[in-house]
């Protein structure tokens, strides 16, 4: 299962790092006449990931099932959810999350210029009751829903970040409950901080930033994104004048 999880997390990986090239990155690739093609190939690929993923998903699920009613055993059924603890589980993948958000951004474009071919069917951002999540409706009578509502602020996530527990919060959600500042970064944490959701430790630290998810939403609601930058800007400055101001400090001995 890790094998199977680790090379869909390095593909879809290397895939969305293509999507998100800089704008002069693109702009080689455009000059180069080969942009058409790169997408259509690109889009190609994002969906096999994701059926990858599923496929992958589905043949674990139905295999330890078999398992549990010829033995007649609770085993498999400990099985998964030993995977699922130790983050094995390919459905949590906060690239699966990715590629999702990918599909999207890459609709919403395709709705723009018309062309280019459909990555997967039913997946969707759904608004309920001001609570936002990402939709994925699998074949298989799988669904998945991705809850989008930082469990910090109560808010929508912004600038999202996806911890190994596979809880998504704000980034600077995400570095309060880990205790560090925004200067020093999720990468700065104490193994002993815990998600605060699911508890668990050691989670700061190989943290995810949902770039594809922050393009999605920062384009689904506008507005309240203008909001949100501009309190967390002021945030900021705040907190690089506080670590400035004590690395001035312990430089000149004073603490
Ligand atoms: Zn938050
Ligand atoms: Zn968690």
């Amino acid at each position: 299962m890790s094998a199977v999880l680790g090379c869909f997390n390095k593909q879809a990986q290397k895939l969305l790092k293509i999507h998100l090239a800089s704008g002069f990155q693109k702009y080689l690739m455009w000059f180069k006449g080969k942009l058409q093609g790169n997408h259509v190939a690109l889009i190609q690929e994002g969906k096999d990931l994701v059926t990858y993923a599923l496929i992958n998903a589905i043949a674990i699920r139905k295999i330890l099932k078999k398992y549990d009613k010829i033995h007649l055993s609770t085993q498999g059924q400990a099985f998964k959810s030993q995977a699922q603890r130790m983050h094995v589980e390919i459905l949590q993948s906060p690239w699966l999350c990715e590629l999702i958000a990918f599909h999207i951004n890459i609709q919403e474009t395709k709705a723009n210029s018309g062309k280019g071919p459909a990555l997967l069917e039913g997946c969707s951002l759904l608004v309920n009751d001001g609570k936002p999540s990402l939709s994925c409706e699998l074949f298989d009578s799988i669904k998945l829903d991705i809850d989008l509502t930082c469990s910090i602020c109560l808010d929508t996530v912004f600038d999202p970040v996806s911890l190994t527990c596979g809880h998504i919060y704000c980034y600077m959600c995400a570095c309060s409950a880990a205790s560090v500042s925004i200067v020093d970064g999720l990468k700065a944490a104490e193994p002993k901080e815990k998600c605060p959701l699911c508890r668990e430790a050691r989670v700061f630290e190989g943290a995810v930033h949902l770039d594809e998810l922050n393009l999605l939403l920062s384009r689904s609601c506008p507005e309240y994104w203008g909001q949100r930058l501009q309190t967390e800007r002021v945030e900021r400055i705040q907190q690089a004048k506080e670590h400035w101001e004590s690395q001035c400090r312990a430089f000149m001995g004073v603490e």
